[in-house]
């Protein structure tokens, strides 16, 4: 197999991982002429496109540097013992290749995770060598994400620091207990939440100079929403308790979906709403102000389909109680729907200058007028408005 092959190869399952904030994948359709890849086919298999935390677009790597494992995860296509062509990269092997693909201009950031063989620590070591490889042999510059392997020492984790943009542990499960219906060899606390407590452990006590491009790395994890039967509380309590305490900087939900050929294929498929819907709950407890209690949870502890969040949250507050916006602070502006951190900025900077009278004055400020407008009054006055409910 040739280095290429060997990346549509690891590259085919990519798409089950969140690593960044993806614009939608161009694919992971695999070309159907191995060694005879078109230069459209070799970027749609294993290259998307993702917005990284700066803002900036880039094409995204997403790819393993072996799908050898011996773990057995319930619900992962690479699980040990599974019936699929395995393929694996030497560290070398695949900095070569991608430095290829970044000088041609083909990538220009790269996702790289592991199955794990011999180990946590041996795995980790070997994503180590290859980061290493990239950065110091190739010189790349570009944006590197590093998984960190579960079981990972304290050494690498901070190695992983000093060579990444970004590092991630999947916690896959909110829970001890959760995790044991997905992964059961996986331990929650020493192998997964361990490394995430050292990488701020060490953002705490190392200079920021330390490390790559002399800034810390973010740090973030993924849940297989759904897949433990956990609910949305849980999830997001977990997601609450990472951000508070160790600067989780996003968490991703992928919803569950059964994979033949491995212990969960006969489990239903989980809505992909529900990822949505997580998605604009954790965004509320990061940037919002919004507390769990906050949140619009049903009797089964989890959000509402149909429901935006902050929507049914206004719906539940707002509506006989609507906020001056001529006299809100921000906290309470970014709680209207419509309304977002800029939009928030945007108004109290106007508020030095006039008085905001009517929708027209919002939208001019970026708010979307016609979701506010049933929770706010502009100089004292209701606007006129249905309801909105998406
Ligand atoms: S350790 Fe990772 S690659 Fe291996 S089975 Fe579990 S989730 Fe899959």
């Amino acid at each position: 197999m040739n280095a290429l092959d060997t990346l549509v190869e690891l590259s085919s399952q990519m798409t089950l991982e969140h690593a960044e904030e993806s614009r939608g994948a161009i694919g992971t359709t695999e070309p159907s002429k191995p060694g005879c890849y078109s230069l459209k086919e070799q970027r749609a298999a294993f290259v998307h496109p993702a917005q990284l935390p700066n803002g900036k677009s880039i094409q995204l790597l997403k790819t393993l540097l072996s799908s050898a494992c011996e773990r057995d995860c319930f619900y992962c296509p690479f699980r040990a013992g599974r019936d699929f062509r395995r393929a694996t990269f030497k560290p070398d092997e695949f900095a070569g290749l991608f430095s290829k693909m970044n000088q041609s201009g083909f990538a220009q950031g790269v996702f790289l995770s592991s199955g794990i063989a011999a180990g946590g620590v041996r795995t980790m070591d070997k994503l180590l060598d290859t980061a290493h490889i990239l950065r110091k042999t190739h010189g790349f510059k570009g944006y590197l994400h590093l998984k960190i392997m579960p079981g990972s020492e304290k050494d690498q984790v901070y190695r992983a620091m000093q060579l990444a943009d970004r590092v991630s542990v999947n916690l896959e499960a909110p829970s001890t207990e959760r995790l044991a219906k997905l992964a059961p060899h996986k331990v929650f606390i020493e192998e997964l939440m361990r490394p995430l407590r050292w990488v701020e452990e060490i953002r705490r006590t190392v200079p920021a100079y330390k490390f790559w491009n002399g800034k810390y790395p973010s740090t973030v994890t993924q849940f297989v929403a759904g897949g433990a039967d956990e609910s949305d509380l849980e999830l997001l309590n977990t997601t609450q308790w990472l951000m508070k305490n160790v600067r989780l900087k996003r968490a991703y939900f992928s919803a569950f979906h059964p994979i033949l050929d491995t212990p969960l294929e006969n489990k239903a498929a989980v809505n992909p709403m529900r990822e949505h819907r997580l998605y604009q709950a954790s965004f509320l407890l990061r940037d919002y102000g919004f507390e769990l209690e906050d949140l619009p949870f049903t009797s089964d502890e989890n959000l509402p389909l149909h429901t935006d969040p902050k929507l049914a949250w206004a719906q539940m507050n707002l509506v006989h109680a609507p906020i001056e916006v001529n006299l809100a602070d921000k906290q309470q502006l970014i709680k209207i729907p419509g309304v977002g951190t800029k939009g928030a900025d945007a108004i109290l900077t106007a508020r030095r200058t006039q008085k905001l009278r009517d929708l027209s004055a919002l939208k001019k400020l970026g708010v979307i007028a016609e979701r506010a407008a049933p929770y706010v009054l502009l100089d004292g006055k209701r606007m006129a408005s249905q309801l909105a409910l998406f």
